[in-house]
């Protein structure tokens, strides 16, 4: 037993990540059969097109999700490129959702090939989790002829790191007992939430490995990583327990400027607020959260800071949805303030990711839309944030890029 009193050898790592493998990729070759075992990517083939899925002999040539197209055309001159089509994944992704509801009752969809599972509950009818996972897995095979990865764990973060561990076409059970040792030789950026500023920051204390952030003093560790530190301290040692849909108290994200001349031009303000938006909308995805709140924030010149919110009718993760709001916000007030000396741009009253069934839907029905941003995240972290800008390779809305290229995202793995 630990301090807590929780005998952690005899708890139940009964928290599963399903993920299907290359999803999209996997869905075109199994539609073509000419397909299967060459290197095989969907999404837009135009000049500015960029890999939405690799199937996994795309990925052993370096072809990764987010990628340009022409890069990857480079790194693999015989690539078979597919035009999306969201219709047709969605279709097999509501077959995936259906047989895995069919085994287990407590199902939280997270994207449109991924879900949390707590097989607790199953247990009697279906056996322990490992079990489970071996059964879910043989059925999406054997029905869908589809490969699945799945981790298990007792915390919903450590779940899916152990399914992205166990790709692909595998599966990881990491007992409660063992969190802390898996976790230990693993990079800190495999922690949800913790983006290349964070990485860099931890890296100049040393710390590249999750064992090593065990090992620094919480001190240091809030300078680092602000107000996640605790939660982020608490995974690292193995004693997270969020399972699924539980909502998150009192977090937020969000991000400030204070400029050393006063922004006098309300267009200007209007500019920096919408990358702080995007911004903060990134930070929501990489934490796998929404948002019901967004709130401005300014400072004029004389210190007086103003603070507006808007409580949004669905809760979001979406860079659209948030400048939409903060632009609102912002036409109200640039009238009376003249001159801002600060700004800042926040999401509050967050839950985690599909925690109630009318958002489950959403994020279900929107999911081409908010995996294409989630790919996009992918793009900046690795390129970059100036190289995919909204305005000039994105079309305004979820419909148009539907049909057009070039194309949506899907998990990377
Ligand atoms: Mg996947």
């Amino acid at each position: 037993m630990d301090a807590s009193g929780v005998d952690r050898a005899v708890e139940v790592p009964g928290i599963l990540h399903l993920d299907m493998d290359a999803f999209f990729a996997s869905v075109e070759v199994r539609d073509d059969s000419t397909l299967a075992g060459r290197p095989v990517v969907v999404g837009g083939a135009g000049a500015r097109g960029v890999v939405a899925a690799a199937s996994y002999p795309a990925r052993t040539r370096g072809i990764r999700s987010a990628m340009p197209m022409a890069t990857a055309r480079r790194l693999a001159p015989d690539l078979v490129i597919v035009p999306p089509r969201i219709d047709r994944y969605r279709a097999i992704s509501a077959q995936v959702m259906g047989l895995l509801r069919d085994v287990v009752a407590d199902i939280e969809q997270i994207s449109v090939d991924e879900a949390f599972l707590d097989v607790r509950g199953a247990r009697r009818l279906f056996g322990e989790p490992e079990q489970i996972a071996t059964l879910l897995r043989r059925r999406i095979r054997e029905e869908l002829a589809l490969p699945s990865s799945v981790g298990g764990s007792v915390s919903r973060a450590v779940a899916k790191i152990a399914s992205a561990h166990a790709k692909p076409d595998g599966q990881l059970i990491v007992p409660a007992d063992r969190t802390a040792a898996f976790l230990a030789p693993l990079p800190v950026s495999v922690i949800s939430g913790i983006g290349p500023k964070a990485q860099a920051a931890l890296e100049r204390l040393g710390v590249r490995t999750v064992g090593q952030l065990r090992e620094i003093p919480p001190g240091a560790l809030t300078r680092a990583l602000g107000p996640r530190a605790p939660e982020v301290a608490r995974l690292a040692a193995g004693s997270d327990r969020t399972g699924l849909g539980q909502r998150v108290r009192d977090k937020s994200v969000g991000t400030e400027r204070t400029w050393d001349e006063d922004l006098t031009d309300p267009a200007e303000v209007r500019r920096r607020i919408t990358v702080m938006a995007d911004e903060v909308a990134r930070q929501l995805r990489r934490g796998g959260f929404v948002a019901r709140t967004v709130v401005l924030k300014l400072r004029g010149p004389d210190g007086a800071t103003l603070t507006r919110s808007a409580t949004l009718d669905q809760p979001t993760s979406s860079g659209e949805r948030l400048r939409e709001h903060v632009v609102a916000l912002w036409e109200r007030e640039s009238g009376a303030l003249r001159r801002v000396r600060l700004a800042g741009v926040r999401a509050t009253h967050l839950e985690p990711v599909g925690s109630t069934p009318q958002q489950s839907e959403l994020t279900a029905r929107s999911a081409g839309w908010t995996d294409l941003e989630a790919a996009m995240d992918r793009a900046a972290d690795r390129f970059g944030t100036r190289s995919l800008s909204r305005g000039s390779t994105l079309p305004p809305r979820a419909e148009e890029e539907h049909r057009g290229a070039p194309g949506a995202g899907e998990d990377g793995r």
